[in-house]
């Protein structure tokens, strides 16, 4: 009997595919299943079924042909393209497809990650429409798939794009056509370098800052002794008793704004001399409480509600009380000034806690927030928006370089109307330790 030739497994379909035929129902003309050789090989034949008259009687001719090579090809190809697939699943980089107009055909795994759409929000839609791209990027996309369609590859070029909880991620695209014409698709590979770029602005920062320093100490040092003789002199002269009244509230003046310019130069001495931080073991929690205490009474005036949320068991590190005290002491006193000059109160949250192995303040405030456009340069010297005489543009630098020397990371972020958000992350460091390199 024929079904002995075929693979158990396979049996009882071409049984059942058999009596079906002879009951005269519908099934495919053409099928396949597995035979064994004589040599109790598998191979695998297509049949093909024809009905015809034999010695005056109805009967089925059989063809069978043996596609063992066609499936073991096509299997080769299929078990290949899993494996390609795999690859592209589980790259870390962003891999998608998309056409000659920038329709997305395709998202890998890392690229759901990277911009925290799923593929099935993206697959479909145009990215110009998508609302990754900063506008001012756009020009540059179009420009790629230009040179796509002609055939080109391109990259690495770097955009930044707006991913979906808003915020900003900066990534390197190389560009790949495949195919001619029309029905070209473009490959695409965007690697995240956003902790590359950060680095690279805070490198470029501190090299402004080192050398804004070097000439605001100069400056300042010039400037210290011919203004300790202007106070000096002042002085002398109020004391004399040959002056009248008038004379001497000028002279008073003269002594009062030459105290406010010295304090001016100390400041800028502090932010350049950026001197290696005195390093105790120390509570970060105490150094936070003994800051705010000195700011609550300003902070009720202000009509400022102070909520602090300090973590209880946060470790202990090797920092310097005073200058984390005025780097804390600086950023409240900014949120404050922010949120009463825009609404007369306001709520400062001030936050510690173990974050990874950094200890991290944050302090958060509903104030009116720092515009995109401004947060790069906040840590600017003499980057200030208050008016003049209030502020100097010196504290958030001076920060900088505090938070810099203990090896830490001062950043903010800020939606604008709704608040901004400063962070200080410390390393933790052992008692006695002084850090990585320090
Ligand atoms: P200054 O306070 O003298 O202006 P800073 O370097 O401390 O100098 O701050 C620079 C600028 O950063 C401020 O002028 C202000 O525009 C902005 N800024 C800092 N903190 C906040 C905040 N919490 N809310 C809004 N803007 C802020």
């Amino acid at each position: 009997p024929f079904i002995e030739f075929i693979h158990p497994e396979d049996r009882s379909m071409v049984a059942e595919r058999y009596i079906a035929r002879l009951r005269g129902e519908e099934i495919p003309p053409v099928y396949s299943f597995r035979v064994v050789d004589e040599g109790g090989n598998t191979r695998w034949a297509e049949i093909n079924a024809v009905v015809i008259i034999w010695e005056g009687k109805p009967a089925t001719l059989y063809f069978l042909t043996d596609i063992t090579e066609r499936r073991e090809a096509e299997e080769a190809v299929r078990r290949s393209e899993e494996k390609l697939r795999r690859y592209i699943e589980s790259s870390p980089d962003a891999i998608y497809i998309n056409d000659l107009k920038g329709n997305f055909v395709y998202g890998n795994s890392a690229g759901e990650r990277l911009l925290g759409y799923s593929r099935r929000e993206v697959v479909g839609k145009n990215l110009f429409d998508l609302g990754i791209l900063l506008p001012e990027h756009a020009l540059k996309a179009a420009r790629l798939l230009e040179l796509n369609a002609a055939g080109k590859p391109t990259g690495p070029d770097e955009f930044e794009l707006i991913i979906r909880d808003g915020s900003r991620v900066w990534v390197e695209i190389c560009t790949y056509p495949i195919g001619q014409g029309e029905n070209t698709e473009v490959i695409g590979i965007a690697r995240d370098i956003t902790e590359r770029k950060r680095m690279e602005q805070q490198l470029q920062l501190a090299g402004r800052l080192a050398a804004v320093g070097e000439l605001a100490a100069g400056v300042a040092h010039e400037l210290n002794n011919p203004l300790a003789a202007i106070q000096g002199y002042s002085q002398l002269l109020v004391s004399r008793n040959d002056l009248d009244a008038l004379a001497k509230k000028d002279i008073e003046t003269i002594y009062r704004e030459a105290l406010r310019a010295s304090k001016i130069t100390k400041n800028l001495l502090s932010f350049a001399r950026r001197h290696e931080p005195e390093k105790r073991y120390i509570s970060i929690n105490e150094t936070v409480e003994k800051t705010l205490e000195l700011r609550v009474h300003q902070m009720k005036v202000n009509n400022i509600e102070l909520v602090t949320e300090l973590q209880p068991d946060l470790p202990n590190t090797m920092a310097d009380f005073y200058q984390l005290q005025q780097v804390f002491m600086n950023i409240a006193v900014n949120a404050e000034q922010a949120m009463a000059d825009a609404h007369g109160k306001g709520k400062l949250i001030v936050r510690t806690q173990k974050v990874d192995d950094m200890i991290q303040i944050s302090f958060i405030d509903n104030g009116p927030g720092i515009a995109e456009e401004n947060l790069k340069k906040i840590y600017d010297p003499f980057f200030t928006t208050k008016d003049v005489g209030k502020g100097t543009g010196l504290g958030l630098s001076i920060c900088y370089g505090i938070v810099d020397a203990h090896k830490g990371r001062l950043y903010a972020g800020s939606k604008p109307g709704e608040g901004a958000s400063f962070f200080v992350e410390l390393p933790i460091i052992q008692d006695g330790q002084q850090g990585q390199g320090g």
